[in-house]
């Protein structure tokens, strides 16, 4: 960013506006450090905002496919709107979360397989003798999805060995990972959230079979298709089936 030959009064405007988005940590920046923008030339970027696109689908009340669960904001994928539409569903998500809530008997939910289930992994977790880190789980991953899922260069072949990778690495992490303490265990917990979103990427990418945007390079089918425009492509868990599809866009 070069702003030696911005007006004075320009400089003011922006300054003024990084107050209005949040963003003081670069005035402040600028301020320790003696960064005059009028003198001195800096790198300056944007965040990765088309990443926020993709998430869950809900419908019109904010219900996800999952029967009660209620989203809003970044998470959602097919509602785009940064704050106008955290905002909007956040309202429409308590409402319909409120009037859904009355059609539900209550019950002890306490013996729930699923419940039970979450349970007993948790407490192998906490209890096991030795084991293996969060972090090596994590650095793991990290490195298959660079490799075999990256923005750069995909095709079935990467991005098959990346699905089984990723697998095998779900498995390995269920049955080693180990936590010390309560941090840990959330840590633990977190990496066997991001693996199952890493499979849902992985499965996604070699689904949709062409190349799309800057971040879906397919060297098997290097053309964008059409057919695809002004579609969503979905993935959904029913039990242990995956399935992969496309569906129009509601308008
Ligand atoms: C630099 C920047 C500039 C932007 N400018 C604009 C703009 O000008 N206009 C606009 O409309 N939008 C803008 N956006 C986008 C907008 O900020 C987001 O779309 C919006 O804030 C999303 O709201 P949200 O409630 O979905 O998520 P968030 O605001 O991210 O809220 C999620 C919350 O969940 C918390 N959380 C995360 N994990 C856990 C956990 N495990 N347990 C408990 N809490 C957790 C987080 O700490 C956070 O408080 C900008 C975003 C950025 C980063």
């Amino acid at each position: 960013m070069n702003c030696s030959e911005t007006s004075e009064e320009d400089l003011a405007h922006m300054f003024k506006s990084f107050v209005s988005e949040g963003d003081t940590s670069l005035i402040d920046y600028m301020e320790q450090y003696h960064i005059d923008l009028k003198k001195h030339m800096v790198e300056f970027g944007t965040y990765e905002y088309n990443y926020t696109a993709r998430g869950l689908d809900i419908d019109i009340d904010g219900m996800t496919t999952v029967k009660g669960l209620f989203a809003a904001g970044n998470i959602t994928g097919n509602v785009r709107g940064d704050i106008s539409s955290a905002a909007v569903f956040g309202h429409i998500d308590a409402e319909s979360a409120y009037r859904y809530i009355q059609t539900i008997e209550e019950y002890d939910v306490r013996n729930h397989p699923m419940i039970q289930e979450t349970l007993t992994l948790y407490s192998a977790i906490m209890e096991r003798q030795t084991g293996a880190h969060w972090k090596e789980a994590n650095s793991t991953m990290q490195q298959i999805m660079n490799k075999y899922v990256g923005t750069e260069v995909r095709s079935e072949t990467l991005l098959k060995s990346g699905i089984k990778y990723i697998s095998d690495l779900k498995k390995y992490a269920h049955e080693q990972l180990k936590a010390e303490n309560a941090h840990e265990l959330m840590r633990c917990l977190e990496v066997l959230d991001m693996l199952d979103v890493a499979e849902a990427s992985a499965i996604s990418a070699e689904g949709r079979k062409e190349t799309r945007g800057k971040c879906h390079n397919r060297t098997d089918y290097t053309y964008t298709n059409p057919l695809y425009n002004n579609k969503f492509q979905t993935i959904e868990k029913d039990n242990d089936t995956i399935k992969v599809a496309f569906r129009d866009k509601h308008r």
